[in-house]
């Protein structure tokens, strides 16, 4: 049964497959480890959509291991402005500098030694592994499982050791045997535009006929819903001018965002404050504020933490002092994380004209 729904698998893909910038034709061709990696941990947590346009400006700007691994973390954080989650930008950039070391640029092949690589898990591996190397290695994501819990009629999500071992079982039964990197980018594929989260597109599945809870009418409860817990974190997040033009910033001090460059921030009741909070006064070290407003609330999402923030410009009379965090208006508006560019709009603060 699984092998006639594995053929139908990969006629309906070779058919219907999107043209994807990272994507070779005829797909049997083999990919560049790099590619693949690269569009892997791009499109982790983000829309195919909005990974192409990143993908092309990455590859024009970093088209090898030997441009990205001698590239400034700063750089690789701006190309990766949009995307989120930085931290997958800097593994990246960590990774590059040892492949480049240790395997003189040439990827690894076996899934032991990659796994070891920072922020690359057993479904990048397994993806390097079966796209460019077209090895029988499996992949595992929220789309395979979503496929396989409805394919087999499993109700229950790989939580737990035993049954993570389930789901990775049925993903290398998949990976085994003949064309494992066409029937894993098919899966991931069909798990995006076909067995959808909601509304699944049975009548255009290639796997309907062998479809357990097709065939007993249950795909809405497969799989099993997970309650998702997000932390609410409430507080200010503050711009504060000097007389010359400098801009204060914190640097690693932010528990949600570890050793990256924001505006100062702390935590606060959920209640409005209206005046300057005592904190903004450990931040600015007895300058003297000029004045100070505040701007629309903004909400973020970073990791499992919701954040509501109040937003606060202030203008203090004093120049900044050289041992504090101080950046230039270019440096500001160049800082690449989203939350920086909602605070900027929330302040309805843009670049000045000289
Ligand atoms: S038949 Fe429907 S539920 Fe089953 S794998 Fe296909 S799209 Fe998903």
């Amino acid at each position: 049964m699984q092998n006639d729904a594995e053929n139908a698998l990969i006629q309906w893909f070779k058919k219907n497959h999107e043209q994807l910038p990272w994507r070779l034709e005829p797909l049997s061709k083999k990919r560049s480890a790099y590619v693949v990696w690269i569009s892997e941990i791009m499109l982790q947590q983000t829309q195919v959509a909005s990974v192409k346009a990143h993908f092309l400006r990455w590859i024009q700007k970093f088209p090898n291991i030997t441009e990205l691994a001698k590239a400034k973390e700063s750089t690789i954080l701006k190309f990766w402005q949009g995307l989120g989650y930085y931290s997958r930008a800097k593994n990246i950039l960590k990774t590059a500098k040892i492949i480049q070391e240790k395997y003189n640029e040439k990827f690894p092949e076996t899934r032991q030694e990659l796994e070891v690589l920072p922020g690359i898990g057993s479904y990048t591996a397994g993806a390097i592994l079966s796209l460019a190397f077209h090895q029988n290695e499996a992949i595992l994501d929220g789309n395979l499982i979503r496929i396989f819990s409805r394919f087999y009629a499993l109700d229950f999500l790989p939580e737990n050791a035993e049954q993570k071992k389930i789901y990775w079982n049925k993903a290398k039964s998949w990976a085994a045997n003949k064309y494992a990197f066409l029937k894993n980018e098919a899966l991931m594929e069909l798990g995006r535009n076909i067995c959808k989260v909601k509304n699944p597109k049975c009548d255009q599945c290639p796997l309907r006929p062998h479809c357990v809870s097709f065939l007993q009418n249950k795909i809405e409860s497969r799989p099993p819903k997970k309650i998702k817990l997000y932390t609410p974190w409430y507080g200010v997040i503050f711009i504060a001018k000097s007389k010359d033009q400098k801009f204060l910033i914190s640097e690693g001090s932010s528990f949600f965002l570890k050793n990256q460059k924001t505006f100062p921030h702390f935590s606060s009741s959920p209640s409005r404050a209206k005046g300057i909070p005592a904190e903004v006064d450990k931040w600015l070290q007895g300058a003297e504020i000029k004045t100070f407003r505040y701007g629309a609330n903004i909400e973020h999402s970073i990791t499992r933490y919701k954040i509501f923030m109040q937003t606060l410009f202030l203008e203090i009379k004093n120049n900044a002092p050289k041992t504090t965090h101080w950046i230039s208006e270019k440096e500001l508006f160049d800082l690449p994380s989203s939350l920086c560019k909602k605070v900027l709009q929330a302040l309805e603060i843009s670049p000045s004209k000289n």
